[in-house]
């Protein structure tokens, strides 16, 4: 049975690398047809925030990536918060010592404050000098009954070699010389990352971890830890880490991290998800469009690369946009509820809908593309002279004799192709280009150069207004020349 998980930590925002992480994970289970755990990961209080696993499972849901247990939903193995669960590290941290597999250690700050600056002094890598490593019982008991408060730390092997096997990277392996006598338990009695990521994977019966590849350093720690217990391990995947364009560690300062301000500018969680999944990864039929259920399918440890993906916002935007165009129109109102703009009238928003389906990069554009057609528009003579390349009299007698055609068409034929069909009449009428008459009109109307098709927009607009905003133009031309 495969069981794999997301051990999140609580301390502000939803990572997209976390995102990134859980897809892997959520896709595995799925394909195995087993279990997708989360685990929140919050014993570092520091850099605990207030309301952030919150967002994490907010984040989650909206790209669909369910989980079957965590504290959420519960589960057998909970509770599913590692605050809720000290008990069970300080145990085990006691069965280490028991075993003689880790020990107290009564160093004070101060003195590890000195041999810290002292090693730097010698150029030295800062460790823990092993003092407490050989107390005597004795000494031992001494401090434990004068209530010294203490840490747990893992006995490292001094020699010999710790090798991690890794689906994706094969056999690393770590000189435990090069290795710290890791805190387990801190004298605060709350675990350290290692002790707690260990037990926990261990008790909840995790059988891949797949995490990104900056907790590959703290692996030898953790085998030695499932070795120390006694435990069967894991199979372990570390993920090549999202980049930067500058190949950097994916940053704020770089881009948006945060998974919801994904949503929040409009982007389709199809998209996000497609976009994260082909980072570091691509299918095996070489496909740069797939949903979900696809990903299931075809996702596997073994395809996945070495070298680290680069968030390419450009790729992004290029896919959102097919998964905008996927939708039925009925399905994207609904998408764009979010969006919609002050001012825009419940019948306009339906009908502008399939006019600008085509042109939207995502559901926030929505406004910038639609706004002329429930908003007041400015012109000046220059915007209209501009397309025309005609003088401002005759680009008003133009734009006269149009809207004379126009308002002779009843309410009812008031429809893209009989308009076309004025607007053609008037072409033939005059020596302008079929791109001076219509562009002209096209910016009278709605005051852009690039909309959706003309005549389609004038049946959406409406007569009143558009011979209204007809006559404004002409107007604004008139002013001009006189
Ligand atoms: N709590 C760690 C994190 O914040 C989990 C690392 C792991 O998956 O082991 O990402």
């Amino acid at each position: 049975m495969v069981r794999t998980r997301i051990a999140p930590s609580p301390t502000g925002i939803a990572h997209l690398g976390t995102a990134y992480t859980a897809l892997r994970n959520w896709a595995l289970a799925r394909r195995e047809k087993g279990q997708f755990i989360i685990r929140i990961e919050d014993t570092d209080r520091d850099r605990y925030v207030e309301g952030a696993e919150k967002i994490i499972f907010e984040a989650l849901e909206w790209l669909g990536l369910d989980n079957d247990e965590g504290p959420n939903v519960g589960g057998p193995h909970a509770p599913y918060t590692q605050s809720q669960r000290l008990d069970l590290y300080k145990k085990h941290a006691q069965k280490l010592v028991k075993k003689d597999k880790a020990y107290y250690c009564f160093c004070t700050k101060d003195r590890l404050e000195k041999i810290r600056l002292e090693q730097q002094a010698r150029k030295e890598l800062p460790r823990y000098d092993r003092h407490c490593r050989h107390l005597s019982p004795a000494e031992i008991k001494k401090h434990l009954s004068a209530n010294d408060p203490y840490v747990v730390r893992l006995k490292v092997p001094q020699k010999g070699v710790t090798v991690a096997h890794d689906v994706i990277r094969g056999e690393v392996k770590f000189e435990n010389s090069g290795l710290d006598d890791q805190v387990l338990l801190k004298s605060d009695v709350y675990p350290t990352y290692h002790l707690a990521v260990v037990v926990d994977d261990h008790l909840m019966k995790i059988t891949h971890i797949i995490r990104g590849e900056e907790w590959l350093s703290s692996t030898p720690k953790h085998i030695l830890l499932y070795q120390a217990f006694g435990w069967k391990l894991p199979i372990f995947a570390h993920l090549p880490i999202i980049r930067n364009q500058d190949h950097s560690k994916m940053s704020k300062r770089h881009n948006d991290v945060s998974i919801l301000s994904y949503r929040d500018r409009g982007y389709l969680p199809e998209a996000l998800n497609n976009f994260l999944a082909l980072m570091g990864w691509s299918h095996p039929a070489k496909k740069e469009v797939f949903d979900l259920q696809d990903f299931v399918t075809h996702f596997s440890l073994e395809r996945v690369q070495l070298t680290a993906p680069v968030f390419d916002l450009t790729k992004l935007n290029w896919l959102n946009g097919i998964y905008i165009r996927k939708l039925p129109d009925a399905d994207l109102a609904l998408r764009l509820q979010p969006f919609i703009p002050p001012g825009c009238p419940d019948d306009i928003f339906k009908k502008i809908i399939p006019l600008v389906k085509e042109r939207l990069v995502t559901l926030a554009d929505f406004e910038s593309l639609t706004e002329f057609f429930y908003r007041d528009i400015k012109l000046t003579t220059k915007d209209l002279t501009e397309q025309s390349r005609h003088s401002a009299p005759d680009t008003a007698k133009a734009l006269k004799q149009f809207t004379h055609d126009l308002e002779k068409l009843s309410s009812s034929a008031w429809q893209t192709q009989k308009l076309d069909a004025v607007g053609h009449a008037i072409l033939k009428s005059l020596s302008w280009s079929p791109r001076e008459l219509f562009m002209t009109i096209r910016v009278a109307v709605t005051g852009k150069e690039a909309t959706p098709p003309l005549f389609e927009t004038m049946e959406v607009l409406g007569k009143k207004e558009v011979i209204k905003r007809l006559n404004y133009a002409s107007s604004r031309l008139r002013r001009d020349f006189r």
